[in-house]
C-alpha cells in the first residue's frame, strides 16, 4: 500500500509558524471515519462498543473527540482512570483492563462504575476486599501455548505465544472465578482475551472470535452464569510498511459476524455484546511525528540527525519497528540516497530509520515519520533530559490546533528538589 503523507509541506510550514518541530500531529477527520467505519462493520450487533485504549494515545482532545463519535474508554491505570472521569467518561463508558493492579487504581475503576476486568483468578478476592462485588464483572483468558493462524496472502505470520504471557487466566480458573463471584452477588459475566498484535490479517478477529464465543458456551454452562459482552480487545494492526495491505474493518466484522451466528446464536446467547479496545487500528495511521533535519555526518555510512529522538517516538528503538518517511516536498523524488535517520540520544539505537532509501535529504527539510497516532508520543520518556515534543490536532475543517504544549525545563525539573541550588531552573 502507497503511504501517503496527511499533511503537505505548506500545511507543515503553516503549523510551524506557532509550533516549531518537532511535533506529533493527529488527523481529526480520518480518526472520525475510522471509527465510523468501525461502528458500520459492527453494527450487527446491538450492544457493540469501542473502548478506546487510553494507553496508545492518552490525549483528552482525541479522547473527546473519540467520545463524540460514541466510543467508551479502556483504562489500565489510576492516571488514565483520572482523565477518564475527567471528560465525563462513566459507568459502562469504562473498561479497566489492568495487571498487578494496585488497591487504590481498583478502588477507582469500582467507584467509576466501570467494568472491570480481572487478569487473574486471585483477583475476585482481592477487587471484594479493596473495592467491591460490581454487577458484571470480565475475566481475561489466557489459553497457553502459541497463537498461530498461518501466513498473509504477502507472507506475514500472525503469531504470538500467550503460553509466555503474563496476562489472562486458565478456563479452569475464570469458571471457578465466575462461580465465586456469583456467590458473592455478580449478576452477569464478560470475557476478555488479547492473544495477538499488530496484526495484519481479517482473519485475527474472526478467529479469536471462534475461540472466545467456544469458551463462552462452555463457561456459561459449567459455571451457571450468563455471558453479557465478550471483549475481542485490542491487536487489529496497521500497515506500517509499504509492502503490507491494510485489514478491512468491514471484512472483520462481517466474519466475527459469522463466527457469532454459527457459535453462539445456536446456543441461545444471540444477545451477547461485543466489544473493542482497539487502540492501534483507531488512531495509529492518523497520527506522524514531524521533525527537522538538523545535521548530517559521512562516516562509514550516511547519516541524518533530526531535531527530534527516540523520547518522541520509541518503537524503533524499542522493538525494531519500521516507521515509513516520507520527506515533505520530495514526495515524488526519487529515493535515491541510502541514510540513516537518527536522533540526538547518547543510545546507538536511537534511530528512526536503518539503511533507508530516501530522497537526497538537506538541512532544513521536514521529515514525515509516518503512523505515529498510537503507542508514539504516549511512550515517550525523558531519558539523557530530552523533553516530551508538542502534539497538534489537523482539524476537520483544516485549521490547527495546540493540543499538548511541548515540555519546557521547568517541567523536567519539577520533581526535583532544587530548593537548595535556588529556583532559577524551575522558571525556564
Ligand atoms: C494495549 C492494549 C490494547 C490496545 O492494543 P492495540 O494493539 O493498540 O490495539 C487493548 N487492550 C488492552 C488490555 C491492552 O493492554
Amino acid at each position: 500500500m502507497e503511504k501517503k503523507p496527511f499533511l503537505t509541506l505548506p500545511q507543515a510550514r503553516q503549523i510551524m509558524q506557532d509550533i516549531p518541530t518537532p511535533f506529533h500531529v493527529y488527523d481529526e477527520q480520518g480518526i472520525r471515519e475510522n471509527v465510523r467505519a468501525l461502528h458500520k462493520a459492527f453494527c450487527w450487533n446491538k450492544g457493540f462498543k469501542e473502548y478506546f485504549a487510553v494507553k496508545a494515545l492518552p490525549n483528552p482532545y482525541i479522547l473527546q473527540l473519540l467520545k463524540e463519535e460514541g466510543c467508551g474508554v479502556d483504562c489500565s491505570s489510576f492516571t488514565e482512570l483520572m482523565l477518564a472521569e475527567a471528560l465525563g467518561f462513566g459507568g459502562d463508558e469504562i473498561i479497566f483492563s489492568s495487571n498487578v493492579t494496585p488497591a487504590e487504581d481498583m478502588r477507582k475503576a469500582y467507584e467509576l462504575g466501570g467494568y472491570i476486568n480481572l487478569d487473574d483468578a486471585t483477583m475476585d478476592d482481592f477487587m471484594a476486599d479493596v473495592a467491591g462485588v460490581p454487577e458484571t464483572v470480565f475475566c481475561r483468558y489466557n489459553p497457553g501455548g502459541v497463537f498461530t493462524m498461518g501466513e498473509s496472502k504477502e507472507g506475514f505470520q500472525v503469531m504470538d505465544n500467550p503460553g509466555d504471557a503474563k496476562y489472562g487466566m486458565t478456563e479452569q480458573q475464570m469458571i471457578d472465578t465466575f462461580k465465586k463471584l456469583a456467590a458473592k452477588g455478580a449478576k452477569q459475566f464478560g470475557i476478555h482475551a488479547f492473544l495477538a498484535s499488530n496484526t495484519i490479517s481479517n482473519e485475527y478477529y474472526p478467529h479469536l472470535a471462534g475461540i472466545l464465543f467456544r469458551l463462552a458456551v462452555r463457561v456459561a454452562q459449567q459455571a451457571g452464569v450468563k455471558i453479557a459482552a465478550i471483549n475481542l480487545s485490542g491487536g487489529v494492526g496497521i500497515p506500517y510498511r509499504p509492502e503490507q495491505t491494510a485489514n478491512d474493518i468491514l471484512v472483520i466484522g462481517e466474519g466475527v459476524r459469522k463466527q457469532f451466528e454459527e457459535i453462539l446464536v445456536p446456543a441461545g446467547m444471540g444477545d451477547v455484546k461485543i466489544f473493542t479496545e482497539l487502540g492501534r487500528f483507531t488512531t495509529g495511521p492518523f497520527g506522524a511525528l514531524v521533525a527537522t533535519a538538523i545535521h548530517q555526518k559521512h562516516i562509514y555510512k550516511e547519516y541524518i540527525g533530526l531535531n527530534s529522538c527516540a523520547a518522541d517516538l520509541m518503537r524503533p528503538a524499542m522493538y525494531g519497528a519500521y516507521h515509513h518517511i516520507t520527506v515533505l516536498g520530495k514526495e515524488n523524488a526519487p529515493c535515491t540516497h541510502k541514510y540513516d535517520v537518527t536522533g540526538g540520544l547518547c543510545e546507538n539505537n536511537d534511530k528512526f530509520a536503518v539503511d533507508r532509501m530516501l530522497p537526497e535529504i538537506e538541512m532544513g527539510d521536514i521529515l514525515y515519520i509516518h503512523d505515529t497516532g498510537a503507542h508514539g508520543s504516549a511512550m515517550g520518556y525523558n531519558y539523557n533530559g530530552k523533553l516530551h515534543c508538542a502534539e497538534v490536532l489537523l482539524c476537520a475543517d483544516g485549521s490547527h490546533k495546540l493540543i499538548r504544549r511541548a515540555e519546557k525545563p521547568a517541567d523536567y525539573f519539577a520533581t526535583l528538589d532544587m530548593s537548595p541550588w535556588g529556583d532559577k531552573l524551575l522558571n525556564k
